[in-house]
């Protein structure tokens, strides 16, 4: 007999990006924060760190739950924590879809989505982006699906839909539209007031990106009191330690630590982007840690292995319309000046 369920067998599991152990490596390809957390962080996870990890952790992470309602203007009762927000969407699609379902995403979009959608036996309904990778509104809009994700800036591309947009999704479909806003303190605009005022609508945060905490694992996702109540009911019991509770708290309550961190990474983002654009690559306009390039001669995938074999990690993808893409995180000044100089010198010979 078979073990596990069909649709486990044949699902193909989410690729992340690489995480090289050995060797010195400048690593552009999973849009970590280039620049280190608060210390105010470290200072509370060593105090937290003592007898009292004895005890289970609060079932709600009630200390960063009550930081992020009061930054948001929103009750405690409509915040719920995740282990990373990579947790959340499980939570979410677990408690919306029934099997053969649709999950109605743009395309392309951050890949994880469709990888869940497999394993809990829904379909992707997948919605092409315009010519110019622009989020499909007017498509979105019609979907009849429980469940409509948008990142926003979207990944890869790092493109931004204006709030009003997703006013317009949120009000035109039947299911729950949620907004991954894993790189939204990157962008101009937001669409945190639709998780307030929209009764279908939840906005996800993390901590990843912006915080410089991809190692702590924590995102949140603000909405309307009767959603989360619901996606409570999913929630492992203690799925935040004692540790990450403390250091998310302390993370989240350092605002000006993160924007002092976000200014830098807009400043290289803008730098990057003109010295891209000098060398005959197509960017897209970023509004992320990230930008999506196209190298002159096309050939993205030669250019990847290349700048690999200099010790420079940037990120490919093998699909249809993005496979002529880089998709680059953007490093300290030194790092993007590293990978500038390695573009240079394997650009000219040829
Ligand atoms: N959403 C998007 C669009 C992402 O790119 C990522 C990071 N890969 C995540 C969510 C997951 O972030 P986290 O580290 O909070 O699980």
């Amino acid at each position: 007999m078979e073990y596990f369920r069909l649709n486990i067998l044949s699902a193909g599991g989410y690729v992340p990006g690489e995480q090289p152990q050995g060797g010195k490596y400048v690593k552009l390809n999973t849009n970590e924060n280039p620049y280190p957390p608060s210390p105010k962080v470290i200072e509370a996870i060593v105090r937290e760190a003592g007898e009292s990890l004895r005890k289970y952790p609060d079932p709600t992470a009630a200390a960063a739950r009550q930081v992020i309602s009061s930054l948001f203007g929103v009750e405690s009762r409509q915040v719920i924590c995740g282990n990373g927000s990579d947790e959340l969407l499980t939570m979410i699609i677990r408690a919306t879809l029934e099997p053969g379902d649709a999950l109605a995403t743009a395309d392309p979009t951050y890949s994880l989505y469709e990888t869940l959608a497999e394993l809990q036996g829904a379909r992707l309904e997948a919605h092409p982006c315009d010519a110019d990778f622009a989020t499909p509104i007017a498509s979105l809009s019609a979907s009849k699906a429980p469940l409509v994700i948008i990142a926003n800036p979207n990944a890869p591309t790092g493109l931004s839909t204006p709030p009003e947009l997703l006013r317009e999704v949120a009000r035109s479909i039947p299911g729950i539209l949620l907004v991954d806003e894993a790189y939204a303190d990157f962008a101009d605009s937001n669409a945190l007031e639709l998780a307030r005022s929209e009764p279908n609508v939840l906005v996800m945060r993390t901590l990843s990106k912006s915080y410089s905490l991809a190692g702590l694992r924590f995102g949140f996702m603000i909405g309307a009191a009767g959603l989360i109540e619901q996606l409570m009911k999913v929630k492992d019991s203690y799925n935040i330690d004692r540790l990450t509770i403390a250091g998310a708290a302390a993370a989240i309550a350092d605002q000006q630590w993160m924007l002092a961190n976000v200014a830098r990474v807009r400043a290289e983002r803008e730098r990057l982007s003109k010295a891209l654009g000098e060398m005959g690559f197509t960017v897209l306009p970023s509004q992320a840690n990230f930008v999506l390039a196209r190298p002159p001669q096309g050939d993205a995938e030669n250019l990847y292995q290349r700048l690999k074999s200099e010790h420079i990690l940037v990120r490919y993808f093998h699909k249809p319309r993005i496979d002529q893409h880089l998709r680059i995180t953007i490093g300290t000044a030194e790092e993007n000046d590293a990978l500038l100089t390695a573009l240079v010198k394997l650009m000219s010979a040829g």
